[in-house]
């Protein structure tokens, strides 16, 4: 691995102004509203005493950042409860420490959105912003929460590399492109670890097997395969 330069001018995660009022009460989706919500209600047992954030979650990140993960859905537990993306759950306790090793973050922990963390070079965020029972948004869902992922990617004028986190995450940066009027022929881009296709707006997908708990556990997904794709990308875009 390359030795990684580590800077002490990270920007905070709220310099992007991700959170506009009609997000945080975003109701489009019926059925993930009743399910966030009843989640963080009912809570689980170990987070008793936490107050769950329970609304759709934001993207986060630093907002001159060349590189996107897109995953797929805030967890139940973790950024249902935090309010922030990937964190509070094992998706998180797997995927920061990586971000830390390859210089994206300050620190190789996050706890929730006010922990203070400091991210460069990088935003997070899902296809929607909505936990989903199972894990598994519907189409109809993922297309509600497009606008959403497409005022993100806007506000990031210097986008060129989008790693897939999963084949959701993959699979809503082609539709998003689609939605735009680029011509993209999924079965030219196959979701595979370590896949990367040039996409017609000249960005760079790039796929990584997701940070769930099932794949980490299972090895399919090792901490080794997860720092190369993100090494990668910051290769690809000459950081
Ligand atoms: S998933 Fe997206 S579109 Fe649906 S309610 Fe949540 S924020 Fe709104």
């Amino acid at each position: 691995m390359p030795p990684i330069r580590y800077r002490d001018d990270m920007a905070t995660y709220d310099r992007y102004d991700p959170e506009p009022p009609e997000l945080l009460d975003c109701r489009r989706c019926s059925r993930l509203v009743h399910w966030r919500e009843r989640v963080a209600l009912e809570k689980r047992r170990a987070y008793l005493d936490d107050e769950y954030w329970g609304r759709p979650v934001p993207g986060f990140g630093d907002s001159g950042a060349a590189i996107l993960i897109l995953g797929l859905a805030p967890g139940a537990h973790g950024a249902n409860r935090t309010g922030r993306m990937f964190t509070g759950d094992a998706s998180g306790a797997f995927l920061f420490p990586a971000l830390h090793r390859c210089g994206f973050t300050d620190r190789p922990l996050a706890e929730h959105r006010n922990d203070g963390l400091q991210v460069r070079d990088i935003f997070v965020t899902s296809a929607v912003r909505c936990v989903p029972p199972q894990n598994i948004p519907t189409r109809g869902e993922i297309i509600a929460c497009r606008p959403w992922l497409e005022r993100e990617v806007q506000g990031l004028p210097n986008l060129q590399v989008v790693i897939g986190m999963g084949k959701v995450g993959h699979d809503a940066y082609l539709d998003l492109l689609r939605s735009r009027g680029r011509t993209v022929i999924k079965t030219r881009h196959p979701f595979g670890h370590a896949n990367e296709s040039t996409m017609p707006d000249g960005t760079t997908l790039l796929d990584t097997y997701h940070v769930s708990f099932r794949n980490t556990n299972s090895g399919k997904l090792t901490e080794a395969m997860l720092d190369a794709v993100l090494l990668r990308a910051r290769h690809l875009v000459g950081i």
